[in-house]
């Protein structure tokens, strides 16, 4: 469109960090079509609605200017360790507003190794429902731009119509990218990739590389605790897929718990259960080791004083996390922070305080053993608080231990206002999310746009919209998921 404003994106990234940038240009278009666009985070860049045109949402025609990069890193992917592994199928367009705009799906790049470079319309219309849903459940994440449908034909186990994702975050940087850099072996080039990032999400850190190491770990372990509180299962925890910045990335094999199950693995890859749900801390503390491995030579001159500083920054992650865990429990059963603070002070609340623990321990295991709809229950038990406790215990086979349960959690006097903001009614469901992508494949778009609405408002309860907060139906079978 020649008569909307031009486009200005920067290239800091390609220019700060050459050896980690290869310049690129996305892959031809035959046919391209907007399919799904983000309009209010088009306004947050600053991008009016004619400037969202289809060159620039697949690099085909980026704006004068920008200086397109497929950007290098390495990973440890289910445990073992790729030194190049790189955008494959990506670019960095360059930056916009300080946060990068990034396509998914524009074609094989120096780093494709066997792969097409392409993308397939059901995940990058995936990806934008569940990203938008995790922003509208306040978790951090990379936002969704755009999807464009291409025009070509991607061959995965058929043919399948091809797209272009465009994606906003505060930065690419992850762990793998610190990864690729410690392993060339300069360390100016590791001291400016660790700069670039300071700079650009720890600006009043510049220089002190710990209390970096530090504040991601402390991102890292409220996002983990945020992932958790709502049920949600990455499935793909690799060094790769874990930023610097604290944003959730990568929505490949994802998918929301619906029994509660720690065991509950949706990826048909992840055959060993490595990222189940219930083991998403503990795999988080490991890639944050990975990432404090690259670091040790910018923490002191001294590798073996390096060390020990970088174990104990780590050894914080257990507690940030549970503390975070905690809060967030004590919110979703209505207990306030006010009460929470209060038990710090008066050894009376104290007491109640750990009852308060053992309340949520005990939940857990009953919600465990009765595999209870994760999301519905928490949903229900608001009204429980309001005295009308039905239809929480009709999620229970056998309501027995719930039943004692209730009336040691409704002296507590919980706030069902506090749980109805903090606990989603509508969630991407596995069921809704299948359903809307099988039919924007075969090109009807309206149930994805659906669901998208629904989901970007998910605490708000809404006439209409009843099967949007059912679990799925007990013959949609054993979910799986492809990446
Ligand atoms: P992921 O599991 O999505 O984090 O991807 C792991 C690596 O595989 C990254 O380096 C991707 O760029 C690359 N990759 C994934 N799919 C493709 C593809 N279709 N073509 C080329 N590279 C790909
Ligand atoms: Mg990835
Ligand atoms: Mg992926």
């Amino acid at each position: 469109d020649v008569s909307a404003p031009a486009v200005t994106l920067t290239h800091r990234f390609a220019d700060e960090l050459p050896e980690l940038a290869i310049a690129w240009r996305a892959e031809d278009c035959p046919a391209p079509r907007v399919l799904i666009a983000d309009q209010r985070l088009a306004a947050e860049l600053g991008l009016a609605p004619e400037q969202l045109t289809t060159g620039l949402l697949t690099g085909t025609e980026p704006p004068a200017g920008a200086h397109p990069v497929a950007q290098a890193y390495a990973g440890h992917q289910f445990g073992g360790y790729s030194p190049r592994l790189g955008d494959g199928r990506a670019l960095l367009l360059g930056e916009i507003d300080g946060r990068d705009l990034h396509l998914k799906g524009s074609g094989r790049t120096p780093f494709a190794r066997g792969g097409d470079g392409l993308a397939a319309v059901g995940p990058m219309l995936r990806e934008f429902v569940v990203s938008t849903a995790m922003h509208a459940l306040g978790i951090p994440t990379t936002r969704s731009l755009a999807v464009v449908a291409t025009g070509r034909t991607v061959h995965r186990e058929g043919p399948l119509p091809g797209a272009v994702l465009a994606r906003v975050a505060a930065s690419h940087l992850r762990v793998g990218s610190f990864q690729f850099a410690r392993a060339t072996g300069d360390t100016g080039l590791l001291r400016r990739l660790a700069d670039h990032a300071i700079s650009r999400h720890y600006p009043e850190l510049t220089g002190d590389y710990l209390g970096f190491f530090d504040a991601v770990v402390a991102a890292q372990a409220s996002l983990i605790a945020r992932w958790m509180l709502v049920g949600f299962v990455h499935g793909v925890m690799n060094t790769d897929n874990m930023t610097i910045s604290g944003e959730t990335i990568d929505y490949g094999p994802c998918a929301f718990m619906e029994a509660v199950d720690p065991a509950t693995v949706y990826s048909s890859i992840d055959t060993g259960g490595r990222y189940a749900y219930g083991n998403q801390p503990a795999i988080a503390q490991w890639n944050l080791a990975r990432f404090a491995e690259s670091l040790l030579p910018l923490l002191h001159d001294d590798q073996e004083q390096a060390v020990p500083l970088a174990v104990s920054s780590l050894e914080r992650f257990g507690g940030l996390f549970d503390a975070a865990w905690t809060a967030g429990m004590h919110e979703k059963l209505g207990l306030t922070t006010a009460r929470a603070q209060a038990a710090t002070a008066d050894p009376d609340v104290a007491a109640h305080s750990d009852a308060d623990e053992a309340l949520v321990t005990d939940l857990a295991a009953i919600l465990r053993d009765a595999r209870v709809d994760y999301t519905s229950f928490f949903r229900t038990l608001a009204r429980a608080a309001r005295g009308e406790a039905d239809p929480a215990r009709a999620l229970f086979p056998d309501p027995t231990d719930f039943d004692s349960w209730l009336p040691r959690w409704l002296a507590l006097k919980p706030d069902a206002a506090v749980m109805d903001r903090v606990n989603p009614i509508y969630i991407p469901r596995n069921h809704l999310v299948e359903e809307a992508l099988a039919a924007a494949t075969e090109g009807d778009l309206a149930p994805v746009e659906r669901l998208v609405e629904v989901v970007a408002a998910p605490f708000e309860e809404r006439p209409g919209l009843a099967r949007y907060a059912d679990p799925a139906p007990g013959d949609f079978g054993p979910y799986r998921t492809f990446c």
